[in-house]
């Protein structure tokens, strides 16, 4: 669906279906370029990560691996602890092998620093990050983010894998979520 479907549950669009296409395929173009005649193996971050790694993937004009890691955060609520539990790990094994990590949101960076880390504890070639969105104001973790599609203020948003109660995930924009929705 569009952001028409569900104009009333959003206080704006942040980032069309084209815009975000256009973004990922710059990234891509980056990515082409710092990877060139090196193996590739990006890994997904469920559910959240599911669109950006499949468009992602298509945007790239080379070979690549995928593969994909679910967890999940302890923690009460809407706050990430940083405390994380593998639900699904990697069907590969990373050892030698350059990983991409692939995100649609950092906030705190409390999650992504502990899966780079436990990446890296692996003895990859080498572990870097890929995130369409991040949120500088909430950043508790200082983290090496080699692609950034783009910097938010940090308001809770939704659309493109981000969701609400596991709702608005299939929202082809990005955007920012009415408080009467939560509230
Ligand atoms: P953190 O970086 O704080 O450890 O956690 C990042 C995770 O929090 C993301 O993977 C996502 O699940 C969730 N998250 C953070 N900000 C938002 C947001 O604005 N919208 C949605 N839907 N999820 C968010
Ligand atoms: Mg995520």
């Amino acid at each position: 669906m569009d952001a028409t479907q569900v104009e009333d549950d959003l206080v704006e669009v942040l980032f069309t279906e084209k815009q975000i296409q256009d973004r990922l395929d710059e990234l891509a173009q980056q990515i082409a370029a710092d990877y060139e005649g090196k193996d590739l193996l990006i890994v997904g971050i469920l559910r959240g990560a599911a669109m950006v790694m499949v468009d992602l993937a298509r945007a790239l004009p080379r070979h690549l691996e995928m593969d994909w890691m679910a967890i999940s955060s302890y923690g009460s609520g809407t706050k990430s602890s940083g405390v994380v539990r593998i639900l699904k790990d990697l069907d590969t094994d990373i050892t030698g092998r350059h990983v991409l990590i692939v995100d649609e949101i950092i906030e705190t960076g409390l999650t992504q620093s502990w899966v780079t880390s436990n990446l890296a504890s692996r003895h990859p070639a080498s572990v870097e990050i890929c995130t369409l969105l991040r949120k500088p104001e909430a950043v508790q973790m200082p983290l090496d983010v080699k692609y950034v599609g783009w910097d938010i203020p940090n308001d809770f948003v939704v659309g493109y894998g981000l969701d609400y109660r596991q709702k608005y995930r299939n929202l082809r924009d990005i955007g920012t979520l009415a408080p009467h929705v939560y509230s």
